[in-house]
Formats: C-alpha cells, structure tokens, sequence
C-alpha cells in the first residue's frame, strides 16, 4: 500500500510505505523541507519568534507525546519530529511482554495513527538522524541533508539498551531488546528454541524469562547482584518476586559472574561459563544489562549533561530554546529531592506534556510550570503485575507490607511518617489509591498501611488519611 500525504505547514510531501501491517516506512523529501524552511527562516525569523517552529528531535513516547501536547495548545506553529528509526513510531513495552505470545511487528502497538501526525500537520520524519546543534544561528544538522532551523527545540532521544562487556557477547544467538528491529530480530529465533539464558534480573530480562517460562521455555537468570530489581525496588519486593519466579520454575542466580558466551561448532552462541568454571548451556542468550540515555547529540553542542541531559524544575536544559524530555533526561526530582532519570512511558508522557505547555508558555512570555508529577511504573512478570508509585529509597529495609496472600502483595516505604513509594504485586487498586496518596503529601498511618481488610480508596474517598 502507498499512500502520499501532504503536509501543509512545511510545505513537504512524505510518501508511506507500507510494508507490512504494523511497521511503516515513511520516505521524506527532507531537501524541500529544508529548503522550505530556509525560505522562512531567512524571510520572517526576525519579525516573529515562531516561523520556525518546533523541532523535536526522536520520535519515542516522550518525543510523539510533546507533539501532540503542543498541537493542542497551539493550533498553527510548525512542529518537526526527527526520528532516526525507519519505522512510525511504536510502543516499547509490549517488545517484552507480548514476545512469545504475539506477532511482535503488530503487538508493537503505534503509539499514535499516522492520521494522528497529518490531521494535525505534525511533519514526522522518520528514518532521518539528527547530528548537531548549532546553538547560535538556532539550527540542527541532519545526517547528510543539510539542516533545519528552530524556535525552540525538544530533545527527546531516550536510551539505548546497554551493551555487555563479556567475551563472546557478540555471537549469533546473542540478543539484547530496546527496539523493535532487536525483537523482531529475536523472535524469528524463538521457534524451537527449549533453553533461554538471560543475562540481567532487570525488567526487560525478567519479563522475557517469565514469559518464556509460560510458553514451556525453560529460563535461567544471571544476576551479578545479590538480589533482583536491585537499583528498582526494596529487598522486600525483591525476594518477595524471586521466590514468585523460583515456584514458577525460572533458575534465578543471584551473586552470578560469568567469564564468557561460548559458542557451538556452528559459531552460535551455545552456553555461558561462570566465573567459577561451571557451563550452562541453552539455545538463546538475551542481554538485559541496562540502558544507556542518548546524550551524545546533546553533549556535543555543549549542552549540561551527567548521566542524562540535565534540565531544570521547567524541564528546560541551560540553554533557553533548548528543552530535554524522557529517558534521556535528568531531570530534579519533587519527590525525592535528588536529581533523577527515569526511565518510563509515565515520566516521558507527562514530561512530554509539561515540557509543552512551558513552550508555548516561553514563546508567549507567560508563566513556567514544573515537572511535579507522581512517577510510577509497571512491569508484567508472568502472572505477577508489578506497579510502583512515588519514589522510595530502595534499599530501605524497615517497610510496612500489606500481604494478601494469593500472590498479592504491597510495600509501603516512609521517610520518616511520609509515604514516599509503594510496591505492589497484583492489587492495581493499591497502586492507584497510593499514586493518589503521594501526590496529596502522602498521609498515610501505617498501621493502616498493613492492614490489607481497610480498602485504600476507601480512606482517599472519605478523607481518612
Ligand atoms: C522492552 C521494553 C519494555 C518496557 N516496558 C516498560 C513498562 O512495562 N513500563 C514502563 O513504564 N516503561 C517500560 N519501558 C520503558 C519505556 O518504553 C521508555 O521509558 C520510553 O519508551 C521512553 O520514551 P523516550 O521517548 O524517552 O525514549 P525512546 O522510546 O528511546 O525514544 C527515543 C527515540 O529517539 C531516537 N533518537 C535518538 N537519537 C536520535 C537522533 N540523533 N536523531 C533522531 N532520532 C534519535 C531513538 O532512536 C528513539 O527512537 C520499556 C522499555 C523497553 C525497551
């Protein structure tokens, strides 16, 4: 199927291609763009801040949320997203989840319809790289075509999956998952496969190997901490959810160095080696060691980074026209009161839409709003729905806990008589009765915390808390 789209606001034709159902491919004239653009910038920049526009760079959930956001607040502005994946863009969390069960090139669910960015004159250019910044004449460089000017722009470029420094971690039959290349990559090997080896008892790896268990895989965890989810949740959740995986039948190695992937005689990977000698071998190894967040783009222009572009309270970077949002982002944290990055669909949607309405606000000399958002989460692990609202410390100890038994479990952790987070296993109305909680200052009396016969909603309906 080709369909040709006219995007009006800059003047540019994109055909789509599509190739199969879910995954499109949309090919840009970028040149008359840029040309176009040129025109304008060069014309009208001077008797108007907004000719230009706004570009986005990445088309990710924070960088397609951001689009929307401004579209409604601002019926006319250009808005630009670069996007340096070939494909329209998609959802990441079903990569995971929906691996063994679904069609992953349709269970990667488009994160908005391509109706979505040309109803609204959103250009998206897809499979285009945006390379540099030039701060002072306010443009960016796109890979071998030239560059674009902005009014403001939007750096949106998440994470990538982070790479494992092992021998042998780059033989076939070695997977990692961040795109939807890798888990398309991944599944055409899962047909037949009986062994799953994971490397890393983080979200990804353990949604991976507990769904591979469900489909009568048997999965093996390495994990070179002591404990899972180590940097994610309490020690009490943490062993709570291994003892959950053991019963299932997943192989959880805590305290677990391996020396090597080695391969069989066919040059794919084959088994690991621990550190101590011992070989354990299986048809597919997937690395889930982490993600790194794409800074260099930001970095290079001379933008603040560490571990995360940094922005402000309003999400903007140090430079004025510059803005910085999701997984990419280090960002001041309300709740915590440290200086966070976050990686999730919720901090890059509401970040996406804050960073919006500060734009905007910025363009029209109006007032900031600060990123104060409850952050919370979610991870499907087999049959254990995993969410966690606020920020805690994790490697808190002293936790009130509400057991309800049947693989249904919240913790709550304080900060002195604050409620700061909650983690909860398959009681979604904790999760959003605690959301709730945090963001009213989090009053919550403890006793009544662990007591699983008091309904939390009840206490946020009638004012208890
Ligand atoms: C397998 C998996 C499962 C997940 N499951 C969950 C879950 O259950 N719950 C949850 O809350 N979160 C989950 N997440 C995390 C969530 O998907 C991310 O937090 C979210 O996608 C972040 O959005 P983002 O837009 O900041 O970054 P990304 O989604 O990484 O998007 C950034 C985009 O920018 C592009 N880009 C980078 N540099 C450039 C450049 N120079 N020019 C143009 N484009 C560029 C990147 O290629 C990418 O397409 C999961 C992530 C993965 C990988």
């Amino acid at each position: 199927m080709v369909a040709r789209r006219c995007c009006a606001s800059l003047g540019m034709e994109i055909h789509q291609v599509s190739t199969i159902a879910a995954v499109r491919v949309t090919v840009v004239r970028i040149e008359r763009m840029v040309k176009r653009q040129d025109t304008q910038h060069q014309t009208s920049r001077s008797s108007t801040d907004m000719n230009a526009g706004i570009v986005i760079v990445g088309g990710g959930q924070a960088g397609v949320q951001v689009a929307g956001s401004l579209r409604t607040i601002d019926a006319e502005i250009p808005i630009t997203i670069v996007a340096d994946e070939l494909q329209h863009p998609y959802q990441r969390p079903p990569l995971s989840k929906s691996l063994w069960s679904d069609d992953i090139s349709k269970a990667a669910i488009p994160l908005r319809s391509a109706e979505f960015f040309s109803d609204r004159k959103i250009a998206l250019l897809t499979g285009v790289r945006a390379v540099g910044i030039d701060r002072e004449t306010r443009r960016i460089d796109i890979e071998g075509r030239g560059s674009v000017p902005y009014d403001a722009l939007v750096i949106a470029t998440g994470a990538r999956a982070r790479s494992i420094r092992l021998p042998g971690a780059d033989l076939p039959g070695v997977h990692r998952l961040r795109t939807l290349d890798d888990g398309l990559a991944l599944q055409q090997e899962l047909r037949g496969v009986d062994s799953l080896l994971v490397i890393g008892a983080g979200f990804v790896g353990l949604e991976v190997a507990a769904s591979a268990l469900q489909h009568g895989v048997k999965a093996t965890v390495f994990e070179v901490q002591d404990r899972i989810l180590a940097r994610a949740l309490t020690p009490t959740i943490s062993q709570w959810l291994t003892d959950f995986h053991r019963r299932a039948g997943m192989d959880v190695r805590l305290s677990s160095i391996l020396a090597e992937i080695v391969a069989d005689e066919n040059g794919r990977a084959a088994a690991v080696i621990t550190d101590n000698g011992e070989r354990i071998g299986a048809d597919l190894v997937v690395t889930g060691v982490g993600a790194v967040p794409n800074t260099e783009f930001a970095a290079a222009a001379g933008l603040l980074v560490d571990d995360g572009v940094v922005v402000d309270e309003h999400l903007r970077t140090d430079d004025p026209a510059i803005w910085a949002i999701g997984d990419c982002v280090r960002f001041p944290s309300h709740f915590s009161g440290t200086s966070a990055r976050v990686e999730s669909v919720q901090n890059a949607t509401d970040q996406g839409i804050v960073a919006a309405k500060n734009i905007i606000a910025t363009l029209r000399d109006e007032s900031q709003e600060r990123y104060v958002a409850v952050p919370w989460f979610w991870s499907n692990q087999g049959h254990a729905r995993l969410q966690i609202a606020g920020i805690g410390d994790t490697a808190k100890a002293d936790v009130v806990i509400r057991d309800y038994g049947d693989d249904k479990i919240s913790v709550f952790v304080y900060e002195g008589e604050k409620l700061t987070a909650v983690e909860s296993v398959n009681v979604p109305a904790d999760h959003i009765a605690a959301r709730r909680i945090i963001a009213a200052g989090g009053h919550l009396d403890p006793s009544v915390a662990a007591d699983p016969t008091i309904p939390l909603k009840s206490l946020i309906d009638t004012r208890a808390i």
